[in-house]
């Protein structure tokens, strides 16, 4: 497993509901926590791990044994309170960072990996890593919730991976898009 970067194709995939939990989805869940610690993450949504499904992790603390370990899936945001303006950064676009304004309070609620409802309220940075999650899920990057002119500043950082993610399609590192999608539908149809 490891985090896929921009412009990937599977960041901008609709992710699919999950109908059943098995113990390789409990084990790709641990898997994503690490992955989220070892690169300074607070937030990690499936599809960037390559993993088509309606899943993401979050601990808002960013360290192992801090915090809390929170899975949502199948996850459904509403009741949008107030807005903040604050800076986001993305383990898909490593050191590319901008403002973003995003609702102040959000509700969610989804499913834990027990099959327990989750029914929160949060705000703060809590709310703002949800949100930011969650827009994975519909394969929306936090690129294209911000300004005009911030977008303008990234461009050349955004160059950069397009040039990368190019040339890894090229030396077969990364498969083309056709093989992408085959395996996606694959691993959607095994939770779904
Ligand atoms: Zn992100």
């Amino acid at each position: 497993m490891e985090i896929i970067h921009y412009p990937h194709p599977t960041l901008r995939y609709q992710s699919k509901t999950i109908c059943r939990v098995d113990r390789e989805l409990k084990a790709m869940v641990r898997e994503m926590f690490e992955l989220m610690y070892d690169t300074r993450g607070i937030g990690l949504a499936a599809n960037q791990v390559d993993l088509p499904l309606q899943l993401f992790v979050v601990n808002a603390s960013g360290e192992p044994g801090n915090g809390e370990e929170l899975v949502f899936i199948n996850p459904v945001i509403d009741q949008p309170k107030g807005s903040e303006v604050s800076e986001e950064g993305c383990l898909s676009i490593p050191g590319v960072h901008a403002d973003v304004n995003r609702p102040a309070q959000i509700h969610i609620s989804a499913y834990d990996l027990e099959g327990n409802e989750i029914d929160m309220v949060a705000d703060g940075l809590l709310a703002r890593v949800i949100q930011h999650e969650y827009d994975h899920l519909q394969g929306v990057l936090f690129i294209d919730r911000i300004s005009e002119s911030a977008q303008k500043q990234i461009a050349g950082e955004l160059d950069a991976f397009e040039l990368e993610f190019n040339g890894h399609q090229a030396s077969q590192k990364i498969p083309d898009q056709a093989t992408i999608l085959k395996r996606l539908v694959e691993v959607e149809n095994r939770y779904c």
